[in-house]
């Protein structure tokens, strides 16, 4: 006989039927995910194995005894038997790591020494001890409202597992963590489970992940978005110095400071261009990152100023192609150097322009994705996580969901470049 069994269950909430015809067998030391998207009743499920929802229909046994005939005193030594970890952590942030997870023993602790806080040695060997298990040590004395998420989850954890208990139920445990943090806790239910035997029941709202990948898809997309502008910025009039043409018309004459001038501009922009394009995205993205902290500027400078590079050299010799004689006939008219280039130049190279920022476009979303690697935001940290865990679900979700992506930014600047051109 298993340690959880369910017959033709119906379980719900005052008649009102949640979950139906469950048939359900959980062997002791087994660790079960419930997985499936929000509303369909995996909570109301989970919180019937301690009877929390009640039981419409059919038979349900947790840890020999029958959930439908048991009576109130022997209801709470079965609950005793059973720990709960929810998502939202349900600690007392005021008081410390240590409380906390002693407050998992006061079941089985006298009310006088429960109320003066007193332990034995044993007992803070025993606190101890979960604290290593769950990894917390080294944050014993500290608030828990100070603790970051993944930290409170597992303080959440020992807690449960001061109880000694044979089942934990967890209640979506790792929703609202970040997937470092939710991976680290998965973990350490894994571990409670083989060092103890405790059979590990766990709710999972897998289609969380699939949100959060999509979500930090569009951060991606942003951030290539982001720097593209800020290279575009840059890079057109910079493009303009980078042209001898153009050059002639911002700076017109041949005498000898104009020369000067001219060649010491378009050396200086030109080494601007060579100099930035030639250091790879991720190093200055490693270089960003150590300047202005993780997260996705660092990302948006570094693509921004790689890209720059590349148009400047790029824009220029686009510009550098473009008809002389109207430019010629238009300075002839004694128009300004900003009416020629506006009026001769841009006409010009227009769809080169375009279709060559696009380029860019998708070139950057591309290397946008990597970025991540470095710290500097997006999916990238998504990917490199799951790939350094080998976690090739994971990995195929999130570059379907990037490949998907991908097509659809080639999809939209196709569309874009027929109307220019
Ligand atoms: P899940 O955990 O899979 O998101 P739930 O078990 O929380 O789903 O909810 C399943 C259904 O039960 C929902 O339709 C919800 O409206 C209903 N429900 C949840 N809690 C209660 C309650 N306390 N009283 C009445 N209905 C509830
Ligand atoms: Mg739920």
């Amino acid at each position: 006989m298993g340690h959880i069994q369910a017959e033709n269950l119906t379980l719900g909430y005052s008649r009102k039927e949640v979950v139906q015809g469950i048939d359900l067998i959980i062997r002791k030391g087994e660790f079960l995910s419930i997985i499936g998207p929000s509303g369909v009743g995996k909570s109301t499920l989970l919180m019937g194995l301690n009877a929390t929802t009640s039981i419409l229909g059919g038979r349900l046994n947790v840890l020999g005894r029958n959930l439908g005939t048991i009576r109130y005193n022997e209801l709470k030594a079965l609950r005793a038997k059973i720990g709960v970890i929810f998502q939202g952590f349900n600690l007392v942030s005021r008081l410390s790591v240590f409380d906390n997870i002693a407050s998992g023993m006061l079941h089985r602790k006298p009310l006088f020494s429960a109320l003066f806080k007193h332990y034995s040695n044993q007992e803070y060997e025993e606190i101890f001890e979960y604290m290593k298990v769950v990894g917390i040590e080294q944050e014993a004395l500290s608030r828990c409202d100070r603790l970051s998420g993944g930290q409170k989850q597992r303080v959440a954890i020992a807690r449960a597992i001061a109880q000694r208990p044979e089942i934990i139920l967890a209640d979506e445990p790792i929703s609202s963590l970040d997937p470092v943090s939710a991976r680290s806790v998965l973990e350490t239910l894994k571990n409670a489970n083989e060092k103890y035997g405790i059979t590990v029941v766990s709710n999972l709202h897998q289609l969380d992940y699939v949100l959060k990948y999509l979500l930090s898809m569009m951060e991606t997309v942003q951030m290539a978005v982001l720097a593209l502008i800020l290279s575009v910025t840059i890079a057109f009039p910079a493009s303009l110095f980078a042209s001898r043409n153009t050059l002639n018309i911002i700076i017109p004459g041949n005498h000898r400071l104009a020369r000067f001038l001219k060649n010491g501009i378009y050396t200086a922009v030109r080494f601007f261009a060579n100099l930035s394009r030639s250091i790879n995205e991720i190093i200055w993205a490693l270089l960003f990152v150590s300047a202005v902290g993780l997260g996705p500027m660092p990302g948006i400078l570094a693509l921004g100023i790689h890209t720059s590079g590349v148009l400047i050299k790029l824009f220029s010799e686009g510009i550098e192609t473009v008809q002389q004689e109207p430019i010629d006939a238009l300075a002839a008219t004694g128009a300004g150097f900003i009416k020629v280039i506006c009026y001769a130049v841009i006409p010009q190279i227009t769809p080169f322009f375009v279709s060559m920022t696009l380029y860019r476009l998708e070139s950057d979303v591309r290397s946008a994705t990597i970025l991540g690697f470095t710290g500097a935001g997006g999916i990238g940290i998504f990917l490199f996580d799951k790939l350094r865990g080998y976690e090739n679900h994971d990995v195929t979700t999130i570059l379907i969901i990037i490949v998907i992506t991908v097509a659809v930014i080639d999809r939209i600047s196709a569309a874009i470049r027929t109307r220019y051109t």
